[in-house]
């Protein structure tokens, strides 16, 4: 597949953006709707390696919320990498 190609096949493409970069008041019911996008979406291992390759520091993709900050949380680096790192194994 080349660069980038993946995001032809990813779920958010039919759904408003902004529910990937919940404002403080919709924040928890945003978070919970991406996440079951993100949930069934079946490029969600190239999601989490494009996010941690560009390092990407806002919004919610591959259904981990990043953050706000000028940095991701470290948490959700770690779960971003299991992402990738589960479905390397699944492929083996
Ligand atoms: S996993 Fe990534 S590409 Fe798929 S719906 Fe979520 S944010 Fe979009």
């Amino acid at each position: 597949m080349a660069r980038n190609e993946w995001i032809e096949n990813a779920n958010c493409r039919a759904v408003p953006p902004d529910m990937f970069f919940p404002s403080q008041r919709t924040r928890k019911l945003t978070i919970a709707r991406a996440r079951g996008v993100c949930a069934h979406c079946p490029v969600i291992r190239e999601c989490a390696r494009f996010v941690l390759d560009e390092k990407i520091n806002c919004g919610i993709y591959a259904g981990v919320l990043l953050g706000y900050g000028a940095d991701a949380r470290p948490a959700a680096i770690e779960a971003l990498k299991r992402i990738v790192g589960a479905d390397d194994k699944r492929q083996r």
